[in-house]
């Protein structure tokens, strides 16, 4: 570590020790040069995750876009704020976790749909429907078709279809 004053190359640790939350070390340097003291701090670098788009493009990874998704889908929703707030943790701490520094935009919108699908089968319909973009009425049927009852026990049939209804193509103008 180069001295910030004098710009001499070589300077001793005298002491390290964490701080309070163990996430950082300071580190006690001395200028072996001009004999300055100063203080260095090591944390974690959190990968900059980059999101490669279907038309190739590279984005990098927007954490408030993803909440804005689940959000979205998750709109009058038995999914409170708080539990939203998680949905987005865990994502994030599954890809942090994953160890890869590039994720596809489909792998990504995989990801989330898995999570949402055990969370509430409107808000997974909701997000499926734009993920995939729904050209074929046919990918409407898979989707609800794979709608396990398990996933949401109150009756939710009535419910799939208006949310396919109102996330469709042919979403009224007026709304
Ligand atoms: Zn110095």
């Amino acid at each position: 570590m180069r001295c910030p004053f004098c710009g001499h190359e070589d300077t001793q640790v005298k002491d390290s020790r964490p701080n309070e939350d163990g996430a950082a070390i300071r580190r006690r340097r001395f200028c072996t040069g001009c004999g300055q003291r100063f203080t260095t701090i090591e944390r974690v670098q959190l990968r900059e995750l980059v999101v490669i788009k279907s038309d190739g493009r590279r984005v990098p990874f927007e954490r408030d876009k993803l909440g804005r998704s689940i959000r979205i889908a998750t709109a009058k929703r038995p999914v409170d704020e708080e539990r939203r707030e998680r949905i987005v943790n865990g994502l994030v701490r599954q890809l942090e976790a994953s160890g890869e520094t590039e994720i596809s935009s489909t792998e990504l919108g995989r990801l989330v749909m898995d999570t949402l699908r055990g969370i509430d089968a409107v808000a997974y319909v909701r997000f499926a429907s734009v993920y995939r973009d729904f050209r074929e009425a046919r990918d409407f049927e898979a989707i609800v078709g794979s709608l396990s009852p398990a996933a949401d026990p109150s009756p939710t049939a009535g419910d799939a279809d208006a949310a396919v209804a109102e996330a469709g193509p042919h979403r009224p103008k007026r709304r």
